[in-house]
């Protein structure tokens, strides 16, 4: 088979997707896909993880080659629901199986820096940022952009991780330090007064066809995703803007399934990509009912070589993520007539992801609000007394 023919398979319902993770990105991929008659076994080191109670499952670790190797068997395409796949285990795969989504998006998003060049050379605007490799890099980087900045390391960050906020010219050294001892490259970013910060998840399929989600509105709390609201309350023209760069992206990129960008709008109106994700985002999930299709349908469609699914919102919808320190009061919620909903005229959607340790800080799930306008949502969730923040 040639290369294009081969990077352009068609992968019908009732064949078996295999998923390396199986958290509740997978599983959610799962539902999705299960409805429409695909079989899932995923590959995660945790017995009965969230996507294996709704797929079967080979319990091993992400860099086990025999693991990989008997996904491979198991599989007719394979999929991914984290970044940081093994680079061995995605060249592995690539060879004995088919991965259509190839390893070399892996390999861009994996690194701030291969990832921000990457933007830039699609066209599209991050923040300005240079590569330290010492303190004195960083001084002069910190005197070019002003303070505050943001030293990240380049692999290996998430939710606030492997971040200095650098707010004063003696915290310089101790910054550059601390992040250095990851042992991996460092980025130091000028600090973007954002009045939003916003996230488009486009798809693309090996046949070149893109489709972009309506851009979402997000609100974090303690660098951990807390709000999506969709539609996001900018001007029209700004959210055709944001979808436009994030398709410019997949694109560039040559992505395949979905990638997840992450934008920052100024009070100028400027939009800066912040970062990507190769993979069903947090800030997606309100598409799980608030959209003609999910975000996990739309993947499953991408990686199948199958024709996209409309993305139209059906409805405005606040996603609101539950955490550890949430679930008991939820669960005590769900038992009972919820008259504040019903006043409100709002539809909470639960969605549970069956991790066994409800530890705080942990995304343990997430509820989508649908309702006729974000203010409802909005005051069902701060009604609800369940998140105090
Ligand atoms: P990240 O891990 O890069 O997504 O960063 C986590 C959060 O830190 C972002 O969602 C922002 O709220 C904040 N942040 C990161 N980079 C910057 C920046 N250059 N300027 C302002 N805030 C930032």
């Amino acid at each position: 088979m040639s290369e294009t023919a081969k990077d352009m398979k068609v992968i019908l319902p009732g064949s078996t997707i295999g998923i390396l993770g199986g958290g509740q990105l997978g599983r959610m991929m799962a539902n999705a896909g299960s409805a429409m008659g695909y079989r899932f076994v995923a590959l995660d080191p945790t017995p009965d993880a969230p996507c294996g109670q709704v797929a079967r499952q080979i319990v091993a670790a992400y860099d086990d080659r025999d693991a990989a190797k008997e996904l491979a068997e198991r599989a007719d395409v394979i999929t991914y629901e984290f970044e940081n796949v093994d680079a061995g285990v995605a060249a592995m795969l690539m060879e004995q199986s088919y991965v259509p989504q190839g390893s070399e998006l892996l390999y861009t998003t994996q690194h701030r820096l291969r990832e921000k060049r990457a933007i830039e050379a699609a066209g599209v605007k991050v923040a300005p940022y240079a590569e330290v490799r010492s303190a004195d890099e960083l001084r002069e980087a910190v005197s070019r952009f002003g303070l505050p900045c943001v030293l990240k390391t380049a692999t290996g960050g998430y939710d606030g991780k492997g971040q200095w906020v650098i707010r004063g010219e003696a915290e310089v050294d101790e910054a550059f330090e601390t992040l250095n001892r990851a042992g991996t490259e460092l980025v130091v970013e000028q600090f973007i007064r954002f009045q939003k910060e916003l996230s488009v998840i486009a798809a693309r399929s090996p046949q070149g066809e893109i489709r972009t989600f309506p851009a979402a509105e997000n609100i974090h709390v303690d660098n951990i995703l807390h709000l999506s609201i969709v539609p996001a309350r900018i001007d029209a023209e700004l959210q055709r803007e944001a979808e436009r760069l994030a398709a410019r992206i997949a694109e560039g990129l040559g992505a395949v399934g979905l990638i997840a960008v992450e934008l920052f709008l100024t009070e100028d109106g400027e939009l800066f990509v912040n970062e990507l994700a190769p993979r069903p985002h947090n800030s997606g999930h309100y598409t799980m009912e608030a959209c003609r299709t999910s975000q996990f349908e739309q993947h499953v469609r991408a990686v199948c070589g199958l024709p996209l699914g409309d993305t139209s919102l059906l409805t405005p919808v606040v996603m609101v993520n539950v955490l550890g320190e949430h679930v008991e009061p939820l669960l005590a919620l769900v038992a009972e007539q919820d008259a504040s909903a019903e006043r409100l005229g709002v539809a909470p959607k639960i969605h549970l992801y069956g991790k066994h340790e409800a530890k705080p800080k942990r995304k343990m799930g997430h509820v989508n609000v649908l309702a006729e306008n974000a203010e409802q949502a909005l005051a069902w969730i701060s009604e609800t007394n369940i998140w105090r923040v």
